[in-house]
């Protein structure tokens, strides 16, 4: 996860940093909007923390200028704490959040944690169920937004599973769709995944319930 942050104050800007970097995430600090801009162009980011009051352009129209590029990134902005009609103008303009300053450095990672998981959630060929999100492309799982390790034959299980949520999908079913990517498994083995599965996906509210003699059923997700 990368993070581009424009902020031409470099005490704050390294206080972010510094936070961030801390969560895992990669930072790039750039202090002038047409930097912001160009790095935006060149590079590909999961999140831009934008302020508002930058040398040169501001950070409306880089914000403009990666909306008109079809960069569709969450955009959180840094705003003053009487900024209302600058924070009215960002969200207009395609700003996911704001943050006024001054604010709390806990708060801003929230917001970002936030932001992310919305961002992902939103982009490419994903499966979601509840909490638990399958990126089919870079074969990426996360369950409550942290990684799931899931083994090559528990994924494939899992992926027959949510194409029919809240319908019985039996043992054979199962097998035949592993079987096109040429592996033969006993009906053993299936129910040796699904335990597996299970003792995964259960304590975050994701059940798979047993048919007997037939098969199993993933449940829809309900909260709580
Ligand atoms: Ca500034």
């Amino acid at each position: 996860m990368r993070i581009l942050i424009v902020e031409d104050d470099i005490s704050l800007a390294s206080g972010i940093s510094r936070i961030l970097e801390a969560e895992g995430y990669a930072v790039d600090l750039m202090k002038t909007g047409e930097h912001a801009a160009m790095a935006a162009r060149q590079e590909s980011f999961d999140l831009v923390i934008l302020d508002i009051g930058l040398p040169g352009i501001d950070g409306f129209e880089v914000l403009r200028r990666l909306r008109s590029e079809g960069r569709g990134m969450p955009v959180l902005l840094l705003t003053a704490r009487d900024g209302v009609d600058d924070r009215v103008r960002g969200l207009d303009m395609g700003a996911d959040d704001y943050m006024a300053k001054p604010f709390a450095m806990p708060e801003l990672a929230a917001r970002v944690r936030a932001l992310i998981r919305r961002g992902q959630a939103q982009s490419g060929p994903r499966i979601v169920h509840g909490p638990l999100v399958l990126d089919t492309s870079a074969r990426r799982a996360t369950l409550k937004g942290e990684p799931l390790e899931l083994a090559a034959r528990e994924w494939a299980v899992l992926e027959v599973l949510l194409a029919r949520v809240e319908k019985i999908v039996s043992k054979e079913a199962i097998i035949q769709a592993m079987s096109n990517w040429g592996e033969e498994l006993s009906l053993n083995a299936i129910e040796v995944y699904v335990s597996r599965l299970r003792g995964k996906l259960e304590p975050a509210g994701v059940r798979i319930r047993t048919v007997r003699g037939f098969g199993y059923m993933l449940e829809e997700f309900k909260e709580g």
